[in-house]
């Protein structure tokens, strides 16, 4: 670019061509680090925001805001967090955190060419399931089993194979709403079957059920109601009594457990929540639950159950849309693994090694904690320790409230606090109640790094 072009540019506060500003200097190292198709796009804003000002043909001026233009480009918008939110699977945090062998399994398939589909020793084309049905099989005592997406695809496809066309009863207690738009109503009408509601909100008698089925009856359907529970005046028909009369009828019980265990959660001196053990072992057909709650793998929807029904679904052209890919499926495989050693869990997978932390433990967290929290908050701010209660998340067990500690802060303008703690360069999300800003450190694990960045708070 010659001195002419500059002084034109500067006089007139017509905008230079893009092609010109692309190649002033002042610009050739944000299209070192940014590409020059972006900082073009850039500049194309630039040259209309700037339209008819003197500036617009200012290359530092220009150079400083089309880089800060792109700079939300330049780092990935899915972020690192701090969950000190109280909710241990948090679905909008991305859940369950994978074991250190489920993340190394899972960068082996991404990086290098795998077995996904590939029998190694007929050199010949192999079964995507095959890497995780048998453990499946083995931890629930299911016959068979198969994998897809994720819960919600596992129902839908499980009431698409066995049930299209046809009534599926549900009692109305168990008609739910999760997060993220599943209801059972309409992945019933997804699915193409028609919703028989049996009972009453807060009863339903086996009685209900033997009345709703008629000849065009495919299954009857059971669904744990996840995100809520109904107290007081209640009674619902346990799958042990729903299997003779599904049974006697020769019809199948599709239950939907979730988010599912595959172990007694009260070995750790937790709730119980069912076990896709107990359900299959009280004779229920086809059993789903999610990959990604408490069972404490990837994203996945995992359906075991009765060989002739899961061949019938695995079938299914509908299978092959919502398959799994190597990625999850190496990591479902690693952590499925962890569960032959039921004992060492608790070291190994995060989510149950987060779920069986002791309230002592996070009080000395958070007395370790203090003093730097307390300093980086500074004088305006009222900081302590405060005994609170929270959740599994994801839907298991809801009213049952985990009892933990928190860094709490009480004073004024406590939502900007709030903010400033998300500006942090690994954010730092808690929530408020009770007038009070409260981090539940029962999810802390990287506390070295919590403590590093908070000098950078800007309260
Ligand atoms: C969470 C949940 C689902 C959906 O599971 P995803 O794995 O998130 O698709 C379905 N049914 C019930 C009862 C649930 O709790």
């Amino acid at each position: 670019m010659s001195r002419d072009d500059r002084a034109e540019g500067a006089q007139s506060s017509r905008p230079p061509s893009i092609d010109r500003m692309a190649n002033w200097p002042e610009l050739a190292p944000l299209i070192g680090r940014a590409g020059r198709p972006l900082v073009v796009e850039a500049l194309r804003a630039w040259a209309e925001a700037g339209r008819g000002t003197p500036t617009v043909s200012d290359p530092a001026a220009c150079a400083a805001w089309c880089a800060s233009r792109l700079q939300p480009l330049a780092s990935s918008s899915l972020k690192r967090v701090f969950n000190l939110t109280g909710t241990v699977l948090h679905t909008n945090l991305g859940r369950a955190l994978l074991a250190e062998e489920a993340i190394e399994a899972a960068v082996i398939a991404m990086r290098s060419p795998a077995t996904l589909e590939y029998d190694l020793e007929g050199g010949a084309r192999g079964e995507r399931d095959d890497h995780i049905a048998p453990w499946l099989c083995r931890l629930t005592g299911a016959e068979a089993a198969t994998a897809v997406n994720n819960n919600a695809a596992a129902v839908l496809l499980a009431l698409s194979a066995l049930a299209a066309g046809r009534e599926v009863i549900v009692s109305r207690g168990e008609l739910i709403e999760i997060g993220g738009a599943f209801r059972i109503p309409d992945i019933m009408a997804r699915a193409g079957c028609r919703l028989v509601e049996v009972g009453t909100t807060n009863r339903t008698h086996p009685k209900d059920y033997a009345a709703a089925i008629g000849p065009d009856t495919a299954a009857i359907m059971k669904v744990h109601p996840s995100n809520y529970a109904v107290q007081g005046f209640t009674s619902a028909v346990s799958a042990a009594e729903l299997v003779p009369l599904a049974r006697e009828k020769g019809l199948p019980v599709i239950e939907d457990l979730g988010s599912g265990t595959l172990v007694d959660l009260e070995t750790w001196g937790l709730p119980h929540e069912p076990t896709a053990r107990e359900a299959v072992a009280a004779g229920i057909d086809v059993v789903t639950f999610s990959g990604d709650k408490l069972l404490g793998g990837p994203q996945a929807g995992l359906l075991v159950g009765k060989t002739a029904l899961i061949e019938r679904i695995a079938k299914n052209p509908m299978k092959r849309a919502l398959r799994l890919d190597k990625v999850r499926l190496a990591a479902l495989e690693a952590t499925l693994r962890l569960y032959a050693d039921p004992e060492r869990l608790v070291k190994r997978l995060p989510t149950i090694r987060t779920l069986a932390r002791s309230p002592a433990e996070i009080r000395a967290q958070a007395e370790r904690l203090m003093p730097a929290f307390a300093s980086a908050l500074g004088d305006g701010w009222q900081t302590g320790i405060e005994a609170v209660r929270g959740q599994i998340g994801s839907g298991a067990l809801p009213v049952d409230l985990l009892p933990s500690f928190a860094l709490a802060v009480t004073g004024k303008g406590l939502a900007k606090l709030a903010a400033a703690f998300r500006r942090l360069p690994i954010p730092v999300i808690g929530r408020i109640q009770d007038g009070m800003l409260l981090f539940d450190l029962r999810t802390l694990d990287d506390e070295t790094a919590f403590v590093a960045q908070l000098r950078e708070l800007e309260p």
